[in-house]
């Protein structure tokens, strides 16, 4: 056994209680926590590895609950266009990944993650671009090479341009051929055990992407493998407009009549919602991923969050992907939901607490594992952030999650997932910025490789 102790700075533990420390201390045992409380530890025997976090703030790793990491390859494109012109010229580009230049950026992507303060993300991955080689795969191997936990979405599309949808047929696969690889996916690298680092969900893309006859048997593949769904839903109003001209329903009612609401389910954005849709979402315990930066980048709208808690909604936050948020960082979106909430709704819309915990307990409700991620308890998962806040960028703000949320993105001074340490004084390998630029360079066809 090992055992590692944080001690000397504030922390926030997201219980259920609320537990807060002016200086507290939290005590772990190889990938767990085994105590929280407040000044320092109890003396210890045999050998124990101290991390000092005096000036600083600890608090749960954040959790991601929606992202697309293979676009870290090609950010910076169509930068003025909504949701679906940006698609029109992205898919092209997209169709040029392949396992190499996925496994750069899905690792540039998973540094910037973990620098952020994330140790659990969500990547949706539904771009298997023909003779590619095995990119989802390549994410994996990513997150086991930056140590963060991992929720791998095996995503599909099926609807190319012959069948009316907006990806070119070179990206999409037959409707078998996908629920046969997702199955295998599943099989190859789903851990449902306690603990797990890498977890799979099926995630067809999204209703223009993709047939209704993929959404409704792989929902129904899913709950045979005991797996969670996800897809995108309600990001645009293009989109409602799509799903009532081609379906007669609503977004949500669709994804009702294809068996995709229940306990098992995230949807990604959830920005145009009904109040019965929302209501419907509550019902059935049907999580969204709030994506403020990116449905900013793209003017998709403002999702409805104080509705959607209300109702008892699983919120999380998601980065998505940066070809729609080329920032990319976790911490930033802390901040963001804050003020798009409030701008929407007034100052009472969302605490800075309330920000925290969106991110963490929200996340985790989301991924179907709130016993055991997003916060600091006896039992819970060793992930922890540790964030500097004793420099000029926090000088003076008393309140630390204040601080964190409302502040500068701080620096992480420590980042533990499952106890092992992923990020110390900010920094993560630094090989992967060099990787990045050849990828990039790669999907562009600038022949660099
Ligand atoms: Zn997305």
């Amino acid at each position: 056994m090992s055992r590692t102790i944080v001690e000397g700075g504030a922390v926030v533990a997201v219980d259920d209680a609320g537990t807060e420390f002016d200086e507290g201390h939290v005590v772990i045992d190889d990938d767990r926590v085994v105590a929280v409380g407040p000044g320092s530890a109890p003396p210890q025997d045999g050998p124990v590895r101290r991390i000092d976090a005096t000036g600083c703030l600890v608090t749960p790793g954040l959790i991601n609950t929606h992202h697309h990491l293979y676009q870290w390859a090609t950010r910076g494109y169509a930068v003025d266009a909504p949701l679906f012109g940006w698609l029109t010229e992205l898919y092209p580009v997209w169709a040029r990944l392949d396992a190499e230049s996925t496994h750069a950026a899905a690792s540039a992507g998973l540094a910037r993650l973990a620098a952020t303060g994330c140790t659990t993300t969500a990547d949706h991955h539904y771009l298997f671009p023909r003779g590619g080689g095995d990119v989802f795969g390549a994410v994996v191997s990513a997150a086991d090479r930056v140590g963060v936990r991992l929720h791998a979405v095996r995503g599909s599309m099926d609807r190319g341009r012959s069948q009316g949808g907006l990806p070119p047929d070179s990206v999409v696969e037959d409707r078998d051929e996908a629920l046969a690889a997702t199955q295998e996916a599943v099989a190859e690298f789903h851990d449902p055990a306690p603990g797990a680092r890498v977890r799979v969900a099926i995630g067809p893309c999204s209703p223009f992407t993709v047939s209704t006859e993929l959404m409704r048997e792989a929902a129904d593949l899913a709950r045979r493998l005991g797996v969670r769904l996800h897809t995108h839903l309600a990001e645009t109003v293009d989109e409602e407009q799509q799903c009532l001209r081609e379906f007669g329903r609503t977004p949500v009612e669709h994804a009702a009549e294809l068996g995709w609401l229940g306990p098992d389910v995230w949807l990604a954005h959830g920005v145009h919602l009904s109040d019965a849709a929302i209501a419907r979402l509550g019902a059935t315990g049907t999580g969204v991923a709030h994506c403020p930066s990116s449905n900013g980048r793209l003017g998709a709208g403002m999702a409805r969050l104080r509705p959607l808690l209300d109702a008892e909604v699983p919120v999380g936050l998601g980065v998505d992907g940066v070809a729609s948020n080329e920032s990319g960082g976790m911490v930033e979106e802390l901040r963001q939901s804050l003020l798009l909430a409030r701008a929407r709704y007034g100052p009472e819309a969302l605490a800075v607490r309330d920000a925290l915990r969106l991110a963490t307990r929200g996340g985790a409700r989301c991924l179907g594992r709130d016993d055991e991620l997003g916060a600091l308890r006896p039992g819970a998962l060793a992930d922890v952030a540790v964030w500097r806040l004793d420099g000029l960028d926090h000088a003076g703000i008393t309140d630390p999650v204040a601080a964190l949320v409302l502040g500068p993105p701080p620096t992480v001074a420590a980042l533990l997932c499952g106890g092992r340490t992923v990020v110390t004084d900010g920094a993560v390998a630094p090989e992967l910025t060099d990787e990045l630029r050849r990828a990039s360079a790669h999907v562009r066809q600038e022949g660099t490789r």
